[in-house]
C-alpha cells in the first residue's frame, strides 16, 4: 500500500461523480442526524428520498457546484446502523466529506465496481450494480437484525447506501462500508478467500511489479500460511463466521469471499500511510494540487486532538441546527484521523489495534495482527445468472449457479476457512506429521 490510489481532484474523470457522492452525503447524513433519535419502523426500512441539487440552491437543498439528483434509501435504518457500529456521527461526515478528496482505486475486481477511499482512508465507498443496490434493500432488515443479534460478526458493515444521477447521465448506486485495513498500520499481506481452487490464483510473477497485491486461495495453500489462533480466538472466530455464513446461506447469497489482512509485528510499520498520505501535499510534490502555501503549511501538520476536537464539536452544532455545512470552509486541516476510533476496540474483531492479533497455543499473543472480514456479499444467486462474465470466468463452477448453490457454497467456505485456521504450534505438528508420512 505504497500508494493507495490515486487522488481524485479536479482534473480527474470521476471528480464530478466524487463530489456529488461527497455533497449528497453530507446533506443526507447531517439531515437525518439533526432530528431527534426515535426507535425504527417498519417504513423505515423501504424509505427513500430524492433530493435536487443545483448551482442556486433552494429552500431544501443547499447550492452545489454541479447539477444533479441525490437518492437517500432507508437513512434512518443506516444511522441506527452507524450508532451500532459505534461510528461518531461528525466523525463520520468529517472523515467523508471534509475537502473533498477521496483516492479512487479504480475497479479492482472483475465486477466494474469503483472504490474510493475517505480522505482518512477509514471509508469505503464502492459504486453497486442495480440488481445488487435492489438486493441490499430486500435483505436491509435482516441484516440488521443480523447486526444486532451479533454485534461481532464478521460481515462487511455499511454505513449508507445512496444514488447519485447527473443530467443524461447514468444512475450509479454506491455504498459506504468500512476500510477494513487501518490507516495507521501496514499491511503486509492481503488474502482474499472463497475456499474454491479454480481460477483462484494471482500470478506470482506479477507481484513483482504489485507486491502490495491482493493474493487469493492457492497463493495462500502455496504459502503454506494460517490464520494462527490458538484454542480461545479460533473459537470465538469459527463461531461468529459459521453464523454469518449461516445468515448468507438463507438469504440465498454466493460469490463473497474472506478478506484477510496480515501485519507482522516484527516488521512493523516502516510504509506508514500517515507519511504517504501527507507526501501527497508537500509542495512540489509529484502529486501537485491547486491549494496556496499557506493551506499546504496547514495541510502538512497534524492537527492536535484539541483542534480535532473543536472541530467535531462545531460539526455537531452545524448538525444539530440542520443547517447545511459550509461547502470548503470547515476543511483546510488535515484531520487526526489516522488513528483508530477506539471505540471500535469494543468488537471482538477488532480489538487488538484495530484487528485480531494471533494467539498461540496456550492463548498468549503471536507476532501478527489479523484484519478479517466477509466482504462482496450482495450477490444474490439471481444476480450470478444475470452477469456473463461469470459464466465465463467461472464455467467450471457452473453448478455452483443455482438457487441451491448457496448452500455448498457457504458449506464450502466455512470448512476451508476452518482449515486454515490453527495456533502455531499446530500448524507446525501438522507439518512434520505430514513430512512423515
Ligand atoms: P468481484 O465481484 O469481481 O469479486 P468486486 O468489484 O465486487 O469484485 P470486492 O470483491 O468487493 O469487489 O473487492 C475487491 C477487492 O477490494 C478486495 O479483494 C479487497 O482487496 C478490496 N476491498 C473490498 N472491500 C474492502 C474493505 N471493506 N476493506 C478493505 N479492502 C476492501
Ligand atoms: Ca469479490
Ligand atoms: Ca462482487
Amino acid at each position: 500500500r505504497v500508494v493507495v490510489g490515486t487522488k481524485v481532484d479536479q482534473n480527474h474523470v470521476n471528480w464530478v461523480t466524487a463530489y456529488n457522492m461527497l455533497t449528497g452525503i453530507r446533506f443526507t447524513v447531517s439531515r437525518t442526524n439533526a432530528k431527534i433519535d426515535r426507535a425504527l419502523t417498519d417504513a423505515d426500512f423501504e424509505a427513500k428520498h430524492k433530493f435536487s441539487f443545483d448551482i442556486t440552491g433552494n429552500e431544501l437543498t443547499p447550492s452545489a457546484k454541479y447539477d444533479f439528483k441525490f437518492k437517500d434509501y432507508a437513512p434512518w435504518v443506516f444511522r441506527h446502523l452507524r450508532a451500532k457500529f459505534k461510528l461518531d456521527p461528525a466523525d463520520y461526515l468529517m472523515s467523508l466529506t471534509s475537502k473533498y478528496i477521496l483516492s479512487e482505486l479504480g475497479s479492482p475486481g472483475k465486477s466494474g465496481s469503483f472504490f474510493y477511499f475517505s480522505r482518512d482512508y477509514k471509508y469505503i465507498i464502492k459504486t453497486i450494480h442495480h440488481a445488487e443496490h435492489k438486493f441490499l434493500r430486500k435483505i436491509l432488515k435482516e441484516y440488521y437484525c443480523h447486526v444486532e443479534n451479533n454485534p461481532n460478526t464478521l460481515l462487511s458493515q455499511f454505513y449508507g447506501l445512496h444514488r447519485v444521477k447527473i443530467p443524461y447521465g447514468r444512475k450509479v448506486h454506491f455504498v459506504v462500508m468500512n476500510n477494513l485495513f487501518p490507516p495507521h498500520r501496514d499491511i503486509h499481506q492481503t488474502f482474499d478467500l472463497k475456499g474454491s481452487t479454480i481460477g483462484r490464483d494471482f500470478k506470482e510473477e506479477d507481484l513483482e511489479k504489485n507486491p502490495r497485491a491482493t493474493l487469493k486461495d492457492l497463493n495462500w495453500l502455496r504459502r503454506n500460511l494460517h490464520l494462527e489462533f490458538g484454542p480461545e480466538k479460533k473459537r470465538q472466530f469459527i463461531e461468529q463466521m459459521e453464523k454469518d455464513v449461516h445468515l448468507l446461506q438463507k438469504l440465498k447469497i454466493m460469490d463473497y469471499s474472506m478478506l484477510v489482512g496480515i501485519h507482522d509485528l516484527r516488521k512493523g510499520n516502516q510504509e506508514n500511510i500517515r507519511d504517504k498520505t501527507l507526501q501527497v501535499f508537500q509542495p512540489g510534490g509529484a502529486d501537485t494540487n491547486e491549494d496556496t502555501p499557506e493551506v499546504r503549511g496547514i495541510l502538512m501538520r497534524t492537527p492536535s486532538k484539541l483542534e480535532t476536537a473543536r472541530k467535531a464539536r462545531e460539526l455537531r452544532q452545524i448538525i444539530k441546527q440542520e443547517k447545511p455545512i459550509p461547502m470548503g470552509q470547515s476543511s483546510e486541516r488535515m484531520p487526526d484521523h489516522m488513528e483508530e476510533n477506539t471505540l471500535k476496540r469494543e468488537f471482538t474483531f477488532y480489538s487488538d489495534d484495530g484487528g485480531f492479533r494471533a494467539t498461540h497455543e496456550d492463548n498468549s499473543p503471536a507476532d501478527e495482527i489479523f484484519f478479517l472480514s466477509i466482504i462482496d456479499c450482495l450477490t444474490h444467486y439471481g444476480t450470478v445468472k444475470k452477469l456473463e462474465h461469470f459464466w465465463k470466468g467461472l464455467s467450471h463452477d457452473k453448478k455452483l449457479i443455482s438457487p441451491v448453490a448457496a448452500e455448498p457454497y457457504g458449506d464450502r467456505f466455512i470448512r476451508f476457512i476452518e482449515g486454515i485456521t490453527k495456533s502455531p504450534e499446530e500448524a507446525a505438528k501438522e507439518a512434520v506429521q505430514e513430512a512423515s508420512i
